[in-house]
């Protein structure tokens, strides 16, 4: 398998992007870094663009708003056109904006107007606290019951993998009811990929709209939110997107919705055009595309290390990355699957079809547990661990080898027998 593995790095055509990132350090060596689903590593361009805008703000002070190559008004501007080929949209559809959590709150104001019997949000059983929250809060502030109206969806066998038809029949069953599902892209815990097209066309058949999180999707699988008709979805840039911790949000909003002027919004003075907005005059002129989201002016240092990064992406190609990503994933999945110890101490909970997962892997530890964990993280590894008895692996294709997936695998192996 080493021979393999080696052999699989030789013919990696993206092999070189790996020193392009800057890696932690143990002893004197790289880390085996396998943590890109929860922060991506800091690409070594990323320092010469913050760099440039503290210059920027040394020389020009206020002046860097409307002066240089890169005026900070329309900063934003920078991030589109390649935002726009990770997620498959327009330029006009997509906005670098805010964190996460905030656009999260954001986009109920917009897409979940109850009224009368149409009151329900549709989630996933276990979705991330920020997530569940938002939607929570969104029912709170509309006058409903959470109780009522928020609905957790889970599999029907008690297992952790939903299956679409599953989602499907949900959606159907709710009909007239249904206001909003929103889903994950990929679940943050047990990394399946739901079908985006297929969810949205059954939310818009029983007349609801539909949301998504893809703060583990974006920079991980490439996507088509224009073609399947998405209304809306977020995401964070720290996790696949290597743009830095508490990196800039994103915020995709169909053009459809975008041109509406019925659909309401949280509204600050960067959502309204800019030619206007210093006569503060107060008057009500969105942009009609998502820009006309934006809220505040914009954090520039936060999203110089987000272009930089993008500009990563571009040279390397999203489609290449998921080519690469599908191998080196299985690759994964077939050392742990044809590993003895492993087989008796790991339950995967991912799914096996590489079409419904993206870069990670959830191993759910039935015997040992976190000093497992403790004691691979001892050799140089860092990954995560997730309550009660999971780690997540997630080789990215940007910076991960194939050897890397080796030795993690030899790693965990070692620790298992010794510890048992
Ligand atoms: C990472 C993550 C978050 C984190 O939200 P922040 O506002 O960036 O802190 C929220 N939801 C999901 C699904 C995530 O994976």
């Amino acid at each position: 398998m080493k021979d393999k593995a080696l052999a699989l790095d030789q013919s990696d055509e993206l092999a070189a992007f790996r020193s392009q990132f800057h890696f932690p350090q143990m002893d004197g060596k790289d880390c085996i870094y396998l943590c890109g689903n929860s922060l991506g590593l800091q690409p070594k361009m990323t320092e010469e663009f913050v760099q440039e805008e503290l210059r920027n703000w040394q020389e020009k002070g206020v002046k860097g708003h409307f002066t240089g190559e890169k005026p900070w008004v329309s900063y934003h501007i920078n991030s589109k056109k390649s935002l726009a080929k990770l997620i498959g949209c327009l330029e006009d559809e997509v906005v670098a904006m805010n964190n996460l959590t905030t656009n999260l709150h954001l986009a109920p104001s917009s897409f979940y107007r109850p009224s009368g019997n149409r009151n329900k949000i549709l989630i996933e059983r276990g979705a991330f606290p920020s997530d569940f929250y938002a939607v929570h809060s969104a029912i709170v502030l509309s006058g409903n019951d959470p109780a009522d109206c928020l609905i957790e969806l889970e599999p029907k066998d008690g297992t952790d993998y939903l299956p679409t038809e599953e989602v499907l029949a949900k959606i159907e069953e709710l009909g007239e009811q249904l206001e909003l599902v929103m889903f994950p892209g990929i679940q943050y815990y047990t990394g399946q990929f739901f079908n985006i097209r297929k969810i949205t066309e059954a939310a818009h058949s029983v007349g609801a709209n539909a949301g998504f999180d893809l703060a583990h999707t974006t920079g991980n699988i490439p996507l088509t939110l224009h073609e399947d008709g998405v209304d809306f979805a977020v995401w964070c840039s720290y996790k696949y997107l290597n743009s830095g911790p508490g990196g800039t949000g994103g915020f995709f909003v169909h053009s459809d919705n975008a041109r509406r002027t019925d659909i309401p919004k949280q509204s600050g003075w960067w959502g309204h055009k800019a030619e206007g907005r210093f006569k503060m005059d107060n008057e009500i002129n969105p942009i009609p595309t998502a820009d006309g989201w934006q809220l505040s002016n914009i954090n520039i240092l936060s999203h110089a290390a987000h272009l930089a990064s993008l500009e990563v992406f571009d040279r390397a190609d999203i489609h290449r990355l998921r080519k690469k990503s599908i191998l080196l994933t299985g690759f994964l999945e077939e050392l742990i699957s044809t590993s003895e110890i492993l087989q008796e101490h790991i339950k995967m909970i991912t799914p096996r079809n590489p079409e419904e997962r993206g870069a990670q892997l959830s191993l759910f530890l039935t015997k040992l547990g976190k000093p497992v964990f403790e004691r691979i993280v001892e050799e140089g590894v860092i990954l995560d661990w997730r309550e009660p008895n999971v780690i997540r692996v997630a080789p990215v294709p940007l910076y991960n080898s194939f050897m890397d997936v080796y030795e993690f695998v030899q790693i965990l192996e070692n620790a298992i027998k010794e510890l048992s």
